[in-house]
């Protein structure tokens, strides 16, 4: 596919976005350009852009605001020491962006094709990958937008690329989580769609957040929808507990878990470096007794966004614990340092995850 390009006819200047690049914050500030792409039944994908960042036209009717048809991906282009601009594993996110396509009900984007989207859109703005710590954080997403409000799925969709340069994730830096459980909310349940990147499970997810945020917690621990008691994840990142012993234990992905390419990324790395990872069902009782005992030696949270946090302090209805040596996490740190190094170019990257722009 041939994407048309039509450059900017007054991008950011180069003294501003310097600038904004100092401090980007995460989410609030965004590039010059943006891709498009169509799918109809009739046509299916056509009309591959790449514009200026505008507003997009779209009826009232559009499908997307009454049903909620809509999928999205977070992946970040980095730039390595010796300014080259690099992706980390692309190719997962184009995998799981189908998965999600097709749990929605939604037309399936060749895996190349979300590729080259991703990449033109790095291209044209490689300016705004900033260098250092920070990176361009990059937003693929599709939505319904046949104008119709019988309930089926839509006939038209938009497949749109955005970015903004970011820094990191947490306002504390690397200060350890403090975290909500939720015991009155689930953000997913056996058969629905908490293993596809939806927007709906997010909109779900955020009274909880809300919840959290007047508790001064971080973020959420969702638990599983049927007990209420097995270990899920938060609202938007996967979680790993490190034992004493230094085992390391995650949840398994049994459809209500998002399955993070960090997670899998963790995971790979734990174990090349002699480490034994089991996937296997946590409760939080458990998490609450091996924190008191001392067999839980660290726990963290891992996600594209925020790479890997460590986790402080857990509050819940019913009392809440710490882990006291969470500021030192040791295998949080290594296992950080692993990937952030792969990403950044300064740790080999022997497995080919990842792909120069
Ligand atoms: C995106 C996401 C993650 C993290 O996935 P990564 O691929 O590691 O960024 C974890 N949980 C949820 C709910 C997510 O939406």
């Amino acid at each position: 596919m041939t994407f048309t390009i039509t450059p900017h006819a007054s991008p950011v200047s180069t003294q501003a976005r310097e600038k904004t690049l100092e401090d980007p914050g995460f989410g609030r500030v965004f590039t010059d350009h943006m891709v498009t792409l169509r799918w109809s039944t009739d046509r299916g994908w056509h009309d591959g852009k790449v514009t200026a960042r505008a507003p997009l036209a779209i009826d009232p009717a559009c499908a997307v605001l009454h049903y909620a048809q809509e999928i999205f991906e977070g992946m970040k282009a980095y730039r390595t020491a010796t300014g080259e601009i690099v992706l980390f594993r692309p190719e997962m996110n184009a995998t799981r962006f189908a998965r999600s396509a097709e749990r929605l009900a939604m037309p399936i984007l060749p895996e190349s094709l979300f590729i080259q989207a991703v990449e033109e859109l790095v291209r044209i703005d490689k300016h705004w990958v900033p260098s250092g710590a920070g990176s361009l954080y990059l937003r693929p997403f599709m939505f319904a937008s046949e104008a119709f409000l019988g309930v089926r799925p839509a006939q038209e969709y938009i497949f749109c690329v955005i970015a903004c340069p970011v820094g990191p994730y947490f306002k504390g830096g690397d200060k350890p989580l403090k975290l909500w459980v939720s015991d009155q909310y689930t953000r997913a349940a056996p058969g629905g769609t908490g293993a596809a990147k939806c927007g709906g499970n997010y909109a779900a997810s955020l009274i909880a957040q809300a919840e959290a945020t007047e508790h001064g917690c971080d973020q959420v621990v969702f638990l599983d929808a049927a007990e209420h008691r097995w270990i899920e994840e938060l609202g938007g990142m996967n979680l790993f507990f490190v034992m004493n012993d230094g085992s390391i234990v995650t949840p398994p992905l049994t459809g209500t878990i998002l399955p993070g390419i960090t997670r899998t990324s963790v995971i790979e790395i734990a174990r090349e470096l002699g480490m034994t990872v089991s996937e296997a069902p946590y409760a939080l009782e458990q998490w609450r007794a091996d924190a008191q005992s001392g067999k839980l030696s660290e726990a963290f949270a891992c996600g594209t966004a925020a790479v890997i946090a460590s986790i402080g302090e857990i509050v819940s209805s019913s009392g809440s614990f710490r882990l006291n040596k969470a500021h030192e996490s040791p295998v949080a740190k290594k296992l950080k340092e692993q990937l952030v190094g792969i990403q950044r170019g300064s740790v080999a990257d022997s497995r080919g995850w990842v792909r120069k722009v």
